[in-house]
């Protein structure tokens, strides 16, 4: 009975294909009934980082140097406080004229929150298995500021996150624990320093869960400079103290 289904489903599935063809995300080539989001060919190259086998990795570095950044704009007392090595992990790497730009832009811009999903549950599997990312208990995505997210329909951020918690087992999600205060400019045309000017104090925490975390993992759709993250990170250091572990996750790292 259960074959009879199975053949039934992916002749429905195949139908489908033939009335909407499906295509590959990163190259454009049609998808077979079996392939999702990606074809075989694009999914066996995908540039995995394996950061989450790497307590130290070049993103990581690149997060602790901002967030090490920001602790010595503090005053000397402040700073002597120990901040712990943040751990960041990407599912893959984005490289420069690569097709796999278009997962993140199909996610972001297109409203495809399927492949969103897709990529988001390797990304969970990855962490859960992890060393150090399969304490996590609370996830907590990246926010939008409001006007954004009315025009958009949805936050990118906390697709990614739905999915990480749900595969992360002991984690909660909660969506709601940062808000943008302020609408920032898009980041992409901007230099470091402009960077990380622009999101400066933009993050506030607005609501604290109902239990206390021991490991928050922050969650957004693309890593480039680190400042965007790193802001986050500073407005739950100013809620949490440092025995709460704060890290982060991504679909993409951008290469330095
Ligand atoms: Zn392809």
């Amino acid at each position: 009975m259960s074959a009879l289904l199975t053949s039934a489903k992916e002749s429905l599935g195949a139908l489908a294909d033939l009335l909407l063809p499906r295509t590959c995300l990163a190259c454009g080539r049609r998808l077979d009934v079996h392939e999702k989001q990606l074809c075989i060919y694009c999914k066996a190259d995908l540039p995995y980082t394996y950061y989450w086998t790497r307590p130290h990795n070049p993103m990581a570095d690149r997060l602790n140097e901002c967030i090490q950044r920001h602790l010595s704009e503090k005053t000397t007392e402040a700073a002597d406080s120990a901040e712990p090595y943040a751990y960041a992990a990407a599912l893959f790497f984005y490289k420069s004229g690569s097709g796999y730009r278009e997962i993140t832009k199909a996610l972001k811009y297109h409203g495809n929150t399927v492949a969103g999903r897709y990529f988001a549950s390797i990304l969970a599997a990855r962490l859960y298995e992890s060393e150090q990312f399969s304490d996590v208990d609370l996830v907590v995505p990246v926010p939008l500021h409001w006007t954004r997210q009315w025009q958009r329909g949805y936050n990118q951020a906390a697709v990614i996150a739905k999915v990480v918690a749900d595969g992360l087992k002991h984690a909660e999600m909660e969506p709601r624990l940062l808000r943008r205060g302020r609408r920032t400019k898009t980041q992409t045309k901007l230099s470091i320093d402009e960077k990380s000017r622009n999101v400066s104090g933009a993050f506030q925490v607005r609501k604290q869960p109902e239990f206390y975390p021991r490991h928050i993992l922050l969650i957004d759709d693309v890593f480039t400079t680190g400042a965007t993250l790193s802001e986050c990170h500073r407005a739950l250091r100013e809620v949490y103290g440092p025995e709460v572990r704060i890290s982060v996750a991504t679909l993409a790292c951008v290469g330095a």
